[in-house]
């Protein structure tokens, strides 16, 4: 193997094959010093599953990690060549979308939105989930990796206070 592949597969996920936080990050930093240099738009889209813990509790970690992994399949499934999967943290995923606008972004996070909900996952009795979506496209105020993940966290955030099952734009 060479050491490209080798990097590959450190910063994979192992259970969604999704890009770790750290590649996902480093990701971004490559993102965002492209937009410093061509204003190349690109955003950030946040997710989070909603009430995530209640799958756990109700059918066990397995089937979590069954949605975990029915989830990042689903958005793989949705998403363009070239924008970016990542597992954050637990039951929390990061998008980047380049060469995508500020509407973009939006219909793309709305479009996620329904097609997750609407996508059963594989059990006896089968699972409905919901996801609850921050958007941070790039502007010219975006600091730093920190500031763009933190606009996307606070919009997030937003979204689960609003109700959950829907998506919030940063600075909206
Ligand atoms: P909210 O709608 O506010 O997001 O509620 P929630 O229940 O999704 O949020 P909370 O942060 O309370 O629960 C997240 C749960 O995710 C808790 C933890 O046990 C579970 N979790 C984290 N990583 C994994 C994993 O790899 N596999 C499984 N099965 N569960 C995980
Ligand atoms: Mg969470
Ligand atoms: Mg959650």
């Amino acid at each position: 193997m060479n050491e490209l592949e080798l990097r590959r597969i450190a910063q994979t996920d192992h259970l969604t094959g999704a890009v770790t936080r750290r590649g996902f990050t480093l990701e971004m930093e490559r993102i965002l010093s492209r937009y410093r240099r061509w204003r190349r738009p690109a955003a950030l889209l946040l997710l989070d599953i909603d009430e995530f813990k209640r799958v756990n509790d109700t059918y066990g970690h397995p089937t979590g990690d069954l949605v975990l992994q029915t989830v990042s399949r689903e958005l793989v499934s949705q998403l363009r060549h070239g924008d970016i999967l990542g597992r954050l943290g637990g039951e929390e995923f990061g998008i980047l979308l380049q060469k995508t606008s500020v509407i973009q972004s939006v219909e793309t996070a709305e479009r996620l939105r329904l097609h997750l909900q609407s996508v059963p996952v594989q059990h006896d009795p089968s699972i409905r989930i919901t996801a609850s979506f921050g958007i941070a496209p790039l502007d010219s105020q975006t600091a730093s990796v920190q500031h763009w993940l933190a606009a996307a966290d606070q919009a997030m955030y937003d979204a689960k206070q609003a109700g959950r099952n829907r998506s919030h734009c940063a600075g909206v």
